[in-house]
C-alpha cells in the first residue's frame, strides 16, 4: 500500500499556524486519520507524546523518508471544535481555491494579547427607547413552532425567512435562538457591519444578558480573541457579528442566522474569497446545525433554492408593530424636464418634503451611488479628469480639490480643460453634496446632514451622524447606501430616491438585483411608526423591470424576470461563474498574459459543452495605482469543472511568468465589480 503522510500542527491556538510537521500514517490508522483529526505524535528531541491536528494528507514525503516519524495514535475522544474548523478550512480551500494556510487563518482564532483598553467611542450615548417585550403574532409563532419542533427532533435545515422590513424577523431570530439555547445549543447571528447597531445589540442584551457577545471590526485583535475564547469555553451562548463571526469556536453550535442575507458584504474580498452564506451552510452540515437566512429581498440564489424546495421558505407579509408599508410614487424625470423643472428635486418630492418639514417630520434622501461625489468634465469636448495612476475619474470635493478614491491622489481642480483648453469645465452629476445644496436652496431653514464615504471616514463618525439624526438635530439626512440599512427612525415619513437608475449602469450582472434591493430597502425606511410614509422614486427609466417591480413592491415579479435573464445569459445561480483577474505593472505583459490565460482556459474547457469562456477584456477599472488589470470570465453548469480549470491555469501561468511579473487571482461567483 502507498505510504501516506499527514501535515500536523501541534499548537493550533498559538501564532504558529503556518508551522506544520509531516508524519507518516501507519497502515493500521489509515482509515482513522483525515483532515481535522486530532492525533498523538512524538515531538521534539525527547519524542514526548503531544497532540496535534491534521491539516492535510499527501503521498509525497517532504524530506528524508527515514527521518519522518509516525503518528502514534488517534484517541477516541471525539473531534474537538478545532478539528471541525480545520475541516471547514479544507472545504474553503477546495471550494474557493485558496491555500490551506490562508483558509486556516480565516477560520482559526489566533492568539492575541489583549491590549490596554482604551475608552471606546461607540453608540452608547444613544438613548434607547424603552424596549417593549412583544408576544409573537400568529405568523411568527407558526414559524418558531416549526423550528422548535425540528430542533427537538434533530432535524437540521436551511430556512429562508422572507419578510418585509418591520415584519418582525428580528423577533423570530430572538425566539429561535432562545429555543436553541434552551436545548443546550449555541447560536451565531451574522449581520452586515453597517446594520450592527446599538438598537439591535441592546435588544439581544435584553434577552440574553451576559450570555451574548458582540464582535465588530472596531475591536482590537486582542478584544476579539477574548470574545472568541469566551465562546470556546462556553461562557456565552450567542455571538452577533459581521461575516467573520461565522467562525466563532462554539462547541455546541446548533443555529446560524444570517440577517440581510442578500448583502454583498457577506462575500469576502480576501483569499479565500468565501461567501458567508454557503460557508455557513457547510459549517452547519459539518456540525449538525440549522441555518436561517433572513431578508426582505432575498438573493436570487437563495430564493431559487427555496423555490426548488431545498430551503424551507417562511414568509412574513405584514408589518408586525403596526405601521403600513409606505406609499410609493414613481416620477419620470424626463417629464419633469418637459415641464420645465431642471432641479434634481421633482415637484412631487418637493411637495412631500415641504409637508413633512411643516409637520416636524424628517426626510431621508438617498442617492444610490457608491459614495462618490461628482466628477469633473468638459462640456466642450467631453474630457473627464482622471487619476494619472488609476483608470477612474477623480471626484470633486467642495474644498476645490480633486481626489482619487483608489490611491489617494489629490490635485487642484483645473480652470481650463487640459485637453481642449475650454473653460467650460466643472463638476457635474449628483453627489450627496449637490443634493444637500438643492435642499438648502429650496428649504433655507432646514438642517441637513450627509452620510457617505467621505463624512464617515473618521472612526465613530457613522454613529455620530445616526445619533444626531435620531435625536432630531437635523431634519434631513442625505446619504448613499449607508443610510438604507439597519436604523429605525420613527419620525421619517418621506424617503426620496434621487436617481434610481444610477446603480443600473454598473457593469455587472447583479446591477438590476442591487437596484431592486436598494429601492425596496430605502422604501422600507419610511413610515415605520403610526404615520404612513411615502417613498418617491425619481428615475429616467420607469419602464425598467427592476425599477417598475420595486415601485410596485413586487419581489415575485422581479424574481421571475431576473431568473429568466440569468438563464438566457448563463449567469449565476443558473450557471457558476469564475472570474480570473490578471494583473501586471507592464501593459504589454498584462495583455499577453491575459491572452495566454484565456487560451489555457479555452483549452481545458473544450470538452465541456456546459459552459463558455469570455475574454480577455479590460477590467471595469483597467488600472489601479499603475497596475494594469485584465479579466477573463468562465461560466459552467458544474462548479468542480471551474475549480479544476483554476488549478490547471494557475500552474501553467506560474511556470511561464516569473513571480512578480504577472499575478492571477480567482473569484468564484463574484459579487463585486472588477
Ligand atoms: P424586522 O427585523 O423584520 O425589520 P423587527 O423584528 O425589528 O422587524 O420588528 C419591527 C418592529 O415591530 C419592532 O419594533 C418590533 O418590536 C415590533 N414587533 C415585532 N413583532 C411584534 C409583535 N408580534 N407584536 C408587536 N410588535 C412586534
Ligand atoms: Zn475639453
Ligand atoms: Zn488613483
Amino acid at each position: 500500500m502507498l505510504q501516506k503522510y499527514a501535515d500536523i500542527i501541534i499548537d493550533i491556538s498559538h501564532e504558529a499556524i503556518d508551522r506544520a510537521f509531516q508524519y507518516k500514517i501507519p497502515e493500521e490508522l489509515i482509515n482513522k486519520v483525515e483532515t481535522g483529526s486530532y492525533v498523538e505524535v512524538p515531538f521534539g528531541k525527547g519524542n514526548a507524546i503531544r497532540k496535534g491536528y491534521v491539516i492535510g494528507i499527501s503521498d509525497v514525503p517532504k524530506w528524508d523518508e527515514d527521518k519522518i516519524k509516525e503518528i502514534k495514535g488517534v484517541p477516541d475522544e471525539g473531534i474537538p471544535i478545532e478539528g471541525k474548523l480545520i475541516r471547514l478550512a479544507a472545504w474553503l480551500k477546495d471550494t474557493y481555491g485558496s491555500t490551506m494556510i490562508n483558509a486556516l487563518k480565516t477560520v482559526m482564532p489566533v492568539k492575541e494579547r489583549v491590549a490596554k483598553k482604551k475608552p471606546q467611542k461607540d453608540l452608547s450615548e444613544f438613548k434607547l427607547d424603552i424596549e417593549k417585550v412583544v408576544s409573537l403574532n400568529s405568523e411568527q409563532t407558526k414559524i418558531t413552532d416549526e423550528f422548535t419542533e425540528n430542533l427537538i427532533h434533530g432535524v437540521n435545515r436551511v430556512y429562508l425567512l422572507k419578510g418585509v422590513t418591520g415584519s418582525g424577523k428580528t423577533e423570530v431570530y430572538i425566539e429561535t435562538i432562545k429555543q436553541t439555547v434552551k436545548q443546550g445549543g449555541q447560536a451565531i447571528m451574522l449581520v452586515p457591519e453597517i446594520a450592527l447597531t446599538y438598537q439591535t445589540v441592546s435588544r439581544f442584551k435584553m434577552h440574553f444578558g451576559d450570555r451574548v457577545s458582540v464582535i465588530n471590526s472596531q475591536m482590537s485583535k486582542g478584544e476579539r480573541y477574548r470574545e472568541l475564547m469566551k465562546a470556546r469555553n462556553g461562557e456565552t451562548d450567542v455571538v452577533i457579528g459581521p461575516r467573520s463571526a461565522l467562525f466563532t469556536p462554539f462547541t455546541r453550535l446548533r443555529l446560524i442566522i444570517i440577517d440581510e442575507e442578500h448583502d454583498s458584504a457577506y462575500k469576502s474580498d480576501n483569499s479565500p474569497k468565501y461567501h458567508a452564506r454557503d460557508t455557513a451552510i457547510e459549517r452547519a452540515r459539518l456540525e449538525g446545525a440549522s441555518v436561517i437566512l433572513g431578508s426582505a429581498t432575498p438573493s436570487i440564489e437563495s430564493y431559487a433554492m427555496a423555490k426548488l424546495g431545498k430551503y424551507r421558505l417562511w414568509e412574513l407579509k405584514e408589518r408586525a408593530g403596526g405601521g403600513q408599508l409606505s406609499d410609493v410614487k414613481m416620477i419620470d424625470m424626463r417629464e419633469e424636464l418637459k415641464l420645465g423643472n431642471r432641479s434634481i428635486i421633482s415637484q412631487e418630492l418637493y411637495d412631500r418634503m415641504d409637508e413633512a418639514f411643516k409637520n416636524g417630520e424628517q426626510v431621508m434622501l438617498f442617492i444610490n451611488r457608491r459614495g462618490y461625489n461628482s466628477c469633473v468634465s468638459c462640456r466642450s469636448c467631453g474630457h473627464a479628469v482622471k487619476c494619472p495612476k488609476c483608470d477612474v475619474a477623480l471626484s470633486l470635493h467642495r474644498n476645490g480639490f480633486l481626489m482619487c478614491h483608489y490611491c489617494g491622489h489629490i490635485e487642484r481642480q483645473p480652470k481650463k480643460c487640459p485637453e481642449c483648453g475650454s473653460n467650460l469645465i466643472g463638476g457635474y452629476g449628483t453627489g450627496t453634496e449637490k443634493v444637500k445644496e438643492a435642499v438648502e436652496k429650496f428649504f433655507p431653514n432646514v438642517k441637513t446632514l450627509i452620510m457617505d464615504r467621505d463624512t464617515t471616514l473618521k472612526k465613530g463618525a457613522h454613529g455620530e451622524i445616526i445619533t444626531a439624526f435620531s435625536k432630531k438635530e437635523a431634519d434631513c439626512l442625505v446619504g448613499t447606501q449607508m443610510i438604507v440599512k439597519g436604523h429605525d427612525f420613527p419620525n421619517v415619513t418621506v424617503v426620496g430616491i434621487m436617481l434610481a437608475d444610477l446603480t443600473l449602469f454598473e457593469n455587472d450582472y447583479r446591477a438590476a438585483e442591487r437596484t431592486f434591493d436598494l429601492i425596496t430597502q430605502a422604501a422600507g425606511r419610511a413610515g415605520r411608526s403610526e404615520k404612513r410614509g411615502c417613498t418617491v422614486i425619481q428615475t429616467y427609466q420607469p419602464e425598467h423591470y427592476a425599477i417598475a417591480a420595486a415601485a410596485e413592491q413586487d419581489y415575485e415579479k422581479f424574481f421571475e424576470m431576473e431568473m429568466s435573464y440569468r438563464q438566457i445569459l448563463k449567469y449565476p445561480p443558473v450557471y457558476h461563474m469564475m472570474l480570473v483577474l490578471i494583473t501586471s505593472k507592464d501593459e504589454e505583459t498584462v495583455n499577453e498574459a491575459a491572452k495566454f490565460t484565456a487560451g489555457l482556459l479555452r483549452e481545458v474547457m473544450k470538452d465541456s459543452d456546459t459552459g463558455s469562456v469570455i475574454g480577455p477584456g479590460e477590467a471595469a477599472i483597467s488600472k489601479i495605482n499603475d497596475v494594469y488589470r485584465r479579466v477573463v470570465y468562465v461560466k459552467n453548469l458544474k462548479y468542480n469543472i471551474l475549480v479544476k480549470a483554476k488549478e490547471y491555469t494557475e500552474k501553467k501561468v506560474q511556470e511561464k511568468y516569473p513571480v512578480g511579473d504577472v499575478s492571477l487571482s480567482f473569484d468564484f461567483n463574484p459579487v463585486n465589480m472588477y
